[in-house]
């Protein structure tokens, strides 16, 4: 089985056990944009705050946040912190789209998926994840995003060694999806994968891992025991 298989069974265990997962949980592409750049290191209950501050002000749409002066935007998401970085990073992407796509997230998404994201990480603060979760949750790209609990699942299972770069992990993750020719549908997995491999994450997969109840424990036990036997097979090599 390649590892590329054993993904994708992942993501159909994944599947069965929490089923549809309904992300990105917001109103618009806009406010998805804004929550994808404040959720960086940050718990989402602390975006949510700051997400609740713009939107008290009638502040989540396009025009309303780029004419936001940034030190009143800075306070309005404290609670998501490193607020001078972030407030810096939001202004630059209002500015790339404002200049760019005439003000409109629609004609953003009609860009090449490979130029939105060159451009949007030439903006300080918008890494590799950051960029492919907008891509794909506020402009509905086929973008895989990979985040520490898809890192984590992959080396603890052997689908990857332990310093694998983000670029190794999304084309393995895109590989478990080869067969899917319609973009559309290829983004209605990815979005599912990741959602589900958050949850997975956050249920068992943490800094200590808890198999016992883990809906990916069977394939956990199949590369343990595939481990042992490549073991035993090279212990009788060497006698
Ligand atoms: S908790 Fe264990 S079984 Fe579940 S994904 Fe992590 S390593 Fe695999």
């Amino acid at each position: 089985m390649t590892a590329a298989s054993r993904l994708r069974t992942l993501y159909d265990t994944l599947a069965a056990a929490y089923g549809p997962q309904h992300w990105w949980p917001s109103e618009s592409p806009l406010e998805t944009m804004v929550g994808a750049c404040l959720t960086q290191g940050t718990a989402w209950t602390s975006v949510e705050r700051s997400l609740a501050n713009l939107r008290a002000r009638d502040l989540l749409q396009f025009d309303a946040l780029l004419a936001l002066p940034e030190d009143e935007l800075r306070e309005l998401i404290r609670p998501s912190g490193f607020m001078q970085r972030k407030a810096a990073t939001l202004r630059a992407l209002l500015e790339l789209v404002a200049n760019e796509y005439g003000g409109s997230l629609e004609r953003f998404a009609e860009a090449p998926a490979e130029t939105a994201r060159a451009q949007l990480l030439a903006i300080t603060g918008i890494g590799p994840e950051t960029a492919d979760a907008i891509l794909l949750y506020a402009l509905g790209q086929p973008a895989m995003v990979v985040d520490e609990y898809l890192r984590r699942v992959v080396v603890r299972h052997g689908l990857a060694p332990e310093r694998v770069r983000y670029a190794e992990v999304q084309q393995l993750a895109l590989a478990a999806f080869a067969e899917e020719t319609d973009p559309a549908a290829l983004a209605d997995h990815c979005n599912e994968f990741h959602a589900l491999v958050v949850q997975v994450g956050k249920a068992h997969c943490g800094r200590t891992p808890n198999c016992a109840q883990c809906p990916l424990r069977g394939d956990l036990e199949y590369y343990q025991q595939e481990q042992n036997r490549q073991g035993r097979l090279s212990d009788l090599r060497n006698d």
